[in-house]
């Protein structure tokens, strides 16, 4: 019988924080999405297909996933100050990585979708409530896509196998051996599309971890589906 892990919020092993979500926030997009995870909440924005600007960007075979992440300076407590840095640079790349599998773009040649995600609150698990808010718009936008795609954290508190870590979690828990943090997405067929794993885990718990974040990808589809149907009624 594995000791059950004192969270701070009071969750369970295997809970996540309450998640809502809503489809078309933005009336002038394409395709808009709000996700939010607790205190994270991102927004999401498609524009296109469009043509791709600058021209030598252009890619003559398929469209172009184009996807730019920030955080807003009033996410945080300490203000952020605006423009991108190498964090969102990056996770716009882990954002783009994570849809690409399902977004068919072959149809577009020379074309781009544009997403913006925007964090209003960031409270961890940004990149994961960013691709599920990001998805949403996608398919709001009426852009091809194979599946759904739904991310999630678990990880490790200590020596616990947990599930979405929150920033106390993420960064504050010094008990023990820790934290470690493992964002994934999953396709609506629980297929995996990204996984990153920052920290350390053993290959036993990383699986475990795996499961965990897969069966509650299945709770975020249902929150996704539920509000792009809302939408077309
Ligand atoms: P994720 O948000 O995907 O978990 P990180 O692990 O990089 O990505 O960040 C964890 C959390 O740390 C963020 O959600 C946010 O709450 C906080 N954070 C990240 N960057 C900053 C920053 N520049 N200033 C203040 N807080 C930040």
């Amino acid at each position: 019988m594995v000791k059950e892990i004192k969270r701070k919020s009071g969750r369970k092993a295997d809970e996540m924080r309450p998640i809502s979500a809503k489809v078309g926030i933005i009336p002038n997009a394409d395709g808009s999405a709000m996700y939010k995870s607790g205190e994270t909440i991102a927004i999401a924005a498609v524009y296109g297909p469009k043509k791709m600007h600058p021209q030598h960007s252009q890619n003559p075979a398929k469209g172009t996933l184009r996807c730019t992440y920030s955080m807003l300076s009033f996410s945080v407590t300490d203000r952020i100050r605006p423009g991108p840095n190498r964090r969102s640079t990056e996770i716009s790349k882990i954002i783009e990585w994570a849809l690409d599998p399902v977004v068919m773009l072959d149809n577009y040649p020379n074309m781009v979708v544009d997403v913006h995600i925007h964090m209003t609150q960031a409270d961890a698990g940004t990149r994961c409530a960013g691709i599920n808010a990001a998805a949403m718009a996608l398919a709001h936008a009426g852009i091809p896509m194979k599946n759904m795609v739904s991310s999630i954290a678990a990880g490790k508190l200590d020596k616990t196998v947990v599930l979405d870590l929150d920033k106390y979690e993420d960064s504050d828990f010094e008990e023990g051996e820790g934290s470690t943090d493992i964002p994934m997405s999953f396709t609506d067929d629980g297929k995996l599309t990204h996984i990153q794993v920052d920290g350390y885990i053993s290959k036993e718990q990383l699986k475990q971890a795996i499961e965990m974040a897969k069966k509650a990808s299945g709770k975020i589809y249902e929150v996704q589906e539920k509000a792009l149907k809302e939408i077309e009624k």
